[in-house]
């Protein structure tokens, strides 16, 4: 910030001309007043005093104000805060009408292919499953639909969907688009810029970024549309219940803080460890766009490497094998070890969230891993 401001004015203005590095940073702050907090505090309230513009705190909490400012204004819209990325999913598909038809990848995060295939079990819901990397089948699939769910990259095959070219046929067939930028984040993609209608989160993952909270978001677009779907999340939040904690609200903007720097140094390594497993022997294949900080691997095995891909997540010392991403420390795990990951997942296959830590010390964890496999 270059001129001092008047006290009482917001620090952080959400002006598009600031870097993203800037706002993660300078976003959410109080007002600058001589002694105010540099910080927002942490209210723990269930109730207000009567006759204010909230009354009771499962409708709103300031706590979950600076948080849901700066992802909004990273995204480019206006964000409401879930207690889960899965509560966050929740309330966007309650927007579809009962009957309605879902377009939605076949392989994607697992709670939501779950939901969605119980939700069309029940005859809620029609959905069409595709490939996202098919753009002309995506394309077919359209005419009818209520809602295209679009993951990309997608967790965890890191496949990568045209967003702006399946976003404007979803918009001409008359669907929603709802986009979750888990794995990419504001700093890698911002779905709302290549028109998407909803984007949500799993905060839980990089925007938090230490795996110590669990939270979601949606955002949505700044103008008529985009405030009536705000207005129609909002209610379903209220109604559900599905609220963010105040003190998990509040790490999480404290973990929004490093956003850029760990993203940029996990992907670094993420770009490296890719590049060298891509030539280790027990290695069949190495799934990664080319950025973003998950890299995917098939571990080569004497029947279908299942036991292997076990054994190699198993083995590491540095990397931890746990379920769930985009914290600061590295994990490994086999995902269809997961009740409900889809099928279309190699069983063999091992996602690794690629941390902050030293790209060597990583690498040779993997290696000698890799080399106890025999
Ligand atoms: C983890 C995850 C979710 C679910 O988020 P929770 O915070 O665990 O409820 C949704 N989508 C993706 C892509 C995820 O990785």
């Amino acid at each position: 910030m270059s001129a001092p401001r008047p006290s009482g004015t917001p620090a952080t203005p959400h002006s598009p001309e600031l870097s993203p590095r800037t706002q993660v940073v300078a976003a959410g702050r109080p007002p600058r007043a001589p002694g105010a907090s540099l910080n927002p505090p942490v209210t723990f309230t269930s109730t207000y005093i009567a006759d204010g513009p909230v009354n009771y705190a499962r409708v709103d909490n300031p706590t979950w104000t600076p948080f849901e400012e700066a992802v909004g204004g990273l995204e480019g819209g206006q964000a409401l805060l879930y207690s889960s990325g899965m509560a966050a999913v929740v309330a966007v598909l309650a927007l579809v009408p009962r009957g309605g038809v879902v377009v939605a990848p076949a392989a994607a995060y697992n709670g939501v292919v779950v939901s969605l295939t119980e939700a069309a079990q029940e005859g809620l819901l029609e959905v069409r499953w595709v490939d996202i990397t098919d753009t002309a089948g995506v394309r077919a699939a359209l005419p009818g639909a209520d809602l295209i769910w679009l993951e990309s990259p997608t967790n965890p095959l890191l496949d990568v969907a045209d967003l702006a070219g399946l976003t404007a046929a979803a918009h001409e067939a008359g669907a929603l688009v709802a986009v979750d930028n888990t794995f990419a984040t504001p700093l890698l993609q911002r779905p709302l810029d290549e028109g998407a209608d909803i984007v949500v989160h799993s905060a839980t993952k990089y925007l938090a970024g230490h795996s110590d909270v669990i939270l979601g978001l949606t955002v949505t677009n700044d103008d008529e549309p985009g405030r009536e779907l705000r207005t129609r999340l909002a209610r379903h939040r209220t109604l559900g219940g599905a609220i963010a904690g105040p003190m998990e609200a509040w790490l999480a903007l404290r973990g929004l803080r490093t956003l850029s720097l760990r993203l940029e140094r996990a992907c670094e390594n993420a770009v490296e460890l890719a590049r060298r497993l891509a030539d280790h022997p027990r290695v069949s294949r190495v799934r990664y766009p080319g950025w973003g900080a998950v890299v995917s691997v098939e571990v080569a095995g004497r029947t279908d490497g299942a036991d292997e891909a076990e054994a190699l997540a198993a083995g590491t010392r540095i990397w931890s094998n746990s379920t769930s991403l985009g914290g600061v420390e590295s994990q490994l795990e086999r995902r269809r070890r997961q009740p409900g990951e889809p099928e279309a997942v190699p069983v063999n296959l091992v996602r690794m969230s690629v941390g902050v830590e030293d790209v060597d010390d990583l690498w040779r964890d993997l290696e000698q891993s890799l080399a106890a496999l025999g």
